[in-house]
């Protein structure tokens, strides 16, 4: 799943990109507000991780233009001013969650993949497809009770379909929640990631749709 991570300072944002990589999720990183919105207008992420303090464009103003623009991608804001007003100010300009800095690495991870459970209407972690039990949190992927090992691109194809059950995903749909800014991305890699995921999950987990993209269908 990709992400929006928008923090001007070097070391938190560095921080913040490989705890987030480390747990799976693609990354985009934005160092001022400017860019944050250009990212926001042509991508579509799962999650943005927002500081506030930002140059150019204030995260409370990008907040609120997301939100005037009908979006509602889950946003958790992070910032340093963690007094009463900012965080109340924050909530009402649309954000989903709250960290105030210095905040622990581990802790912003449960918070994003808690907000990515509540956006996809689950109340627990796991999730159970037929005979598949999938759990973001560790990463880890069991078909009938065996664990299967994937690549981070597998799972990556994996998530996105199966957290739009119903919902076929586009090539392009699916290469964006993929690849971030700085990742080139090979020809036909699609194909073969949805090749090798039937292969160690089972041929008929995923559905061809033609002319567009791939499936998991409703359960
Ligand atoms: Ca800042």
């Amino acid at each position: 799943m990709r992400v929006l991570l928008v923090e001007d300072d070097d070391l938190i944002g560095c921080g913040i990109e490989a705890g987030l990589r480390q747990a799976g999720f693609t990354v985009d990183w934005a160092r001022d507000g400017h860019k944050a919105g250009l990212a926001l207008d042509t991508t579509s992420y799962a999650l943005v991780v927002l500081d506030l303090g930002l140059p150019r464009v204030s995260g409370m103003e990008l907040l609120r233009r997301l939100r005037d623009a009908g979006k509602d991608v889950p946003v958790l804001v992070l910032t340093a001013r963690g007094t009463v007003v900012d965080r109340v100010g924050g909530l009402e300009a649309g954000a989903d969650d709250y960290l105030g800095k210095p905040f622990d690495l581990t802790e912003l991870i449960a918070r994003c993949r808690a907000l990515l459970r509540r956006a996809q209407g689950r109340s627990v972690d796991v999730i159970r497809y037929r005979e598949l039990s999938v759990n973001p949190a560790a990463q880890a992927v069991e078909v009938a009770g065996k664990r299967v090992s994937l690549t981070s691109r597998e799972w990556a194809i994996l998530m996105q379909l199966l957290t739009n059950q119903g919902i076929p995903q586009s090539r392009s749909r699916l290469e964006e929640s993929l690849y971030g800014w700085q990742e080139e991305i090979e020809s036909n890699a699609i194909e073969v990631h949805v090749s090798n995921l039937r292969k160690k999950l089972g041929a008929h987990l995923i559905r061809t749709v033609r002319n567009i993209g791939y499936v998991v269908e409703k359960e």
